[in-house]
């Protein structure tokens, strides 16, 4: 990200005394967040709200991250918007050791807030979603969906032990 990375915020104005605050609000987007069946879309903004304090051994951000994400129904395949929002309280260190990984670097007199709503999201993000609960699949013998449909093959008929696992494993 070059010049016009929405997520980097100049903490120049944030006093070094322990306590001193500054209000955060920002939005852009941050490419390449997914897991299996769930995933940010292209062209998707990511708003973060919050704050920076200055405290003993650095700067924390409290505030939240929120983002629409596209989930997968990992039964019937539909997609669907689900609004995630998610809660963070994360540090950043002037002396940021990368492999000690719970962290993020300030970098001379801003912070780049991506990395960190990166985690965040990626980490909130369902990895086997339902589009409900009840949600019927796909018909094993025809592939048609059966909360829309019914094709007539699932009368009474046991689902092939087989599917079963198959279900559990996506
Ligand atoms: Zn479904
Ligand atoms: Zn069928």
């Amino acid at each position: 990200m070059g010049a016009s990375n929405p997520f980097k915020v100049s903490v120049t104005r944030l006093s070094k005394a322990p306590g001193s605050l500054l209000a955060v609000e920002v939005e852009g987007e941050i490419p390449e967040m997914f897991v299996s069946s769930a995933w940010v879309a292209e062209g998707t903004k990511v708003r973060a709200k919050g704050q920076l304090e200055a405290v003993h051994s650095g700067i924390l951000f409290s505030g939240t991250a929120m983002v629409e994400v596209t989930t997968e129904c990992r039964r019937c395949l539909s997609q669907s918007a689900l609004p995630l929002q998610v809660e963070m309280r994360e540090l950043f260190e002037s002396d940021y050791k990368e492999e000690e990984g719970d962290t993020y670097p300030i970098n001379g007199d801003y912070v780049d807030l991506t990395e960190m709503l990166r985690d965040a999201v990626v980490l909130a993000l369902p990895v086997a979603p339902l589009c409900s609960p009840e949600c019927k699949g796909l018909c094993q013998v025809c592939g048609a969906n059966l909360n829309e449909a019914d094709c007539g093959h699932s009368g009474g008929g046991e689902i092939d032990p087989r599917f079963r696992i198959l279900d559990q494993l996506r």
